[in-house]
């Protein structure tokens, strides 16, 4: 018996099509393989899935936790009580708009986008290729690798509100890893990218040599959530842990990247207190050997 109950009947009576997990392990849904149970993982098919989902959910004082690949993510090993709303491959429709325009559902992934521009001979998205996010995490993050951001392309994005309006909107904010999107509990459907003509061999030997440089220097086959620290002001975050001597450094089963001092990996085990206590010991010596503070890139996630 779960204090979801009543809204989980009327979700079912109300959309029986929809996919809800219940009980479900988030460890199994993010890249860092932490993270407790929900007692509702949904993920819907389409906008009016979403619309009916968010109605109820406010008609009963609650709201969803968002999640798209979860690859941002550091997520409580605790019981959450709550529906999480994971907008992923259902929700991943492409097409091109005009000359040089793509629009995407916000479920689909970085790769399958960047892809998908390749295929139409549309250059402007190589950077992000090879992060391991949806559209709709990218925008939120404003996710940007290798001279790159979502800044440059996104033209408009789709979202509805939480008053449940569909909306759009030509001034996302999009700033360093932060976006109007970040501070509110705004729903993004979709986003609009601007794009150029490129030349689909070159466009796809771009990916290729990211994706190299990526597997060169990133602890790839290791569970984490990217790089733990947004780039301070003054330097670059995995330069000043490496500095403060943290490479390699643990806590229980969380350690600074041998190969990529910038990420945290669960070399096994990790819990999430393993993860914030480490996190913790990184910003206390990286302030005492820099006098730079280090703040959070990965989004902690509590019930
Ligand atoms: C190995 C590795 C490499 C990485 N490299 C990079 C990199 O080079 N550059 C970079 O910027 N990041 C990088 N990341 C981090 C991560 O991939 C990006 O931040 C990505 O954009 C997150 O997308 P996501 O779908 O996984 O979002 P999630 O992690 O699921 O969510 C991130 C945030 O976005 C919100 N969100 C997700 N979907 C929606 C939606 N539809 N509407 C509203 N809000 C939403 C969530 O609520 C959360 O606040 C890396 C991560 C890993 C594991």
């Amino acid at each position: 018996m779960s204090g979801l109950d009543p809204i989980l009947r009327e979700l079912r009576e109300a959309l029986p099509e929809l996919s809800i997990k219940e009980n479900e392990p988030l460890s199994e849904h993010c890249s860092f393989r932490i993270g407790g149970r929900c007692a509702a993982f949904v993920e819907p098919a389409s906008e009016r899935e979403i619309a009916e989902l968010c109605r109820i959910l406010r008609a009963h004082g609650e709201k969803p936790i968002l999640m798209g690949n979860g690859s941002n993510l550091l997520i409580s090993d605790e019981h959450f009580e709550r529906v999480v709303l994971h907008l992923g491959s259902a929700f991943s429709a492409a097409e091109q708009v005009g000359e040089t325009g793509l629009y995407a559902c916000s479920g689909i992934t970085l790769r399958k986008l960047a892809l998908t521009a390749a295929e139409h001979s549309l250059t402007g998205l190589e950077f992000a290729h090879g992060i391991p996010g949806t559209l709709g995490g990218a925008v939120s993050m404003n996710a940007g690798a290798y001279g790159g951001e979502m800044v440059q392309v996104v033209r408009r994005v789709r979202y509805l509100s939480p008053e449940l309006e569909l909306r759009e909107t030509d001034e996302p904010q999009l700033s360093y890893r932060h976006s109007r999107f970040s501070d509110t509990e705004d729903v993004i459907l979709g986003a609009e990218l601007e794009l150029q003509r490129g030349e689909e061999t070159a466009i796809r030997e771009q990916m290729d040599t990211l994706m190299e440089k990526r597997r060169a220097s990133q602890p790839l086959n290791m569970p984490s959530a990217g790089s733990t620290f947004k780039r301070p002001v003054g330097g670059y975050a995995a330069a000043l842990i490496d500095q403060a001597g943290l490479k390699g450094f643990a806590v229980g089963g969380a350690q600074v990247s041998e190969k990529h001092a910038g990420f945290v990996v669960n070399r096994g085990g990790a819990s999430f207190e393993d993860v914030l206590r480490l996190m913790e010991e990184i910003r206390e010596r990286v302030y005492a050997a820099s006098g730079i503070t280090l703040e959070p890139e990965v989004k902690i996630v509590r019930p």
